[in-house]
């Protein structure tokens, strides 16, 4: 495998005790593009090109004004906004109205009804892209493939999957689909009990942590003790969806 493997980063994450070691390098891998951007690359052509024509998803757009450094900011969006405003003025010169309703007729060609009008084409496809979404991409498939090749090459590393707390469901999504890709049926028939047993009884666990919490608000449990559930919330929202929702914002340090 000629590409960089991401092995000590994985094994970090594994025995973080993270709910999901996927989540535990997206975040890093996040604020190192965050910081990447609003550090002094905005000023490098090249660069500002690739930001230009990728832009960034809502979710990235936030976290860029929680870093700071407003005048990065104002570089960025000025010219983003002028190859928006191009694109934009060239869509809505050569936009024709039709009769309402027959974008969505029976016999219209399946790409034309597919989504709405030409502008609105446009703009969502503006919006399906994000140069931080694209950088943290790149190297998450990396990891995944990181994953595999730890499976087909390490003894050890299906023990250390197996003590950790397992992923959360939204990469979950990813494994299974990389299973199918990069390993044989053996291989496959192998693994995949260990994956899905795995999550059974880490899901399971967090169950039993958000079922606690809610017992403990019952009068007759105050005097009780906490267990594990003192944090479920944050800790199932993110087994759930990923994440770490209690993060403190990550800012530039001055
Ligand atoms: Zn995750
Ligand atoms: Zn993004």
């Amino acid at each position: 495998m000629k590409e960089k493997l991401y092995t000590i980063e994985l094994h970090d994450a594994l025995t973080s005790g993270d709910e999901c070691p996927f989540c535990y390098m997206e975040r890093d891998l996040e604020q190192k593009a965050i910081e990447f951007v609003l550090g002094s690359s905005y000023m490098e052509s090249d660069t500002r090109d690739k930001t230009d024509r990728q832009g960034f998803c809502r979710h990235h757009t936030k976290m860029m004004y929680d870093y700071g450094n407003t005048l990065g900011n104002a570089w960025i969006l000025k010219s983003r906004m002028k190859h928006l405003r191009e694109g934009l003025k060239k869509e809505m010169a050569d936009f024709k109205p039709e009769a309402s309703g027959s974008r969505f007729g029976l016999f219209r060609k399946k790409e034309e009804t597919a989504g709405g009008t030409s502008v609105g084409n446009w703009i969502r496809g503006e919006e399906s892209h994000c140069y931080v979404c694209a950088r943290v991409e790149d190297t998450y498939r990396r990891v995944i493939d990181t994953f595999f090749y730890q499976v087909k090459h390490e003894k050890e590393f299906v023990d250390m999957v197996k003590q950790s707390k397992g992923f959360c469901i939204h990469h979950f999504a990813d494994l299974v689909d990389a299973c199918a890709d990069k390993l044989d049926k053996k291989e496959q028939d192998q693994i995949l009990p260990v994956l899905f047993d795995q999550m059974n009884r880490e899901l399971d666990r967090i169950q039993g942590d958000i079922d606690w919490m809610i017992e403990k608000f019952d009068y007759l449990n105050k005097d009780k003790d906490w267990k594990n559930s003192r944090d479920a919330v944050q800790r199932t929202m993110q087994k759930i969806v990923g994440g770490h929702p209690a993060d403190p914002v990550f800012k530039a340090v001055k």
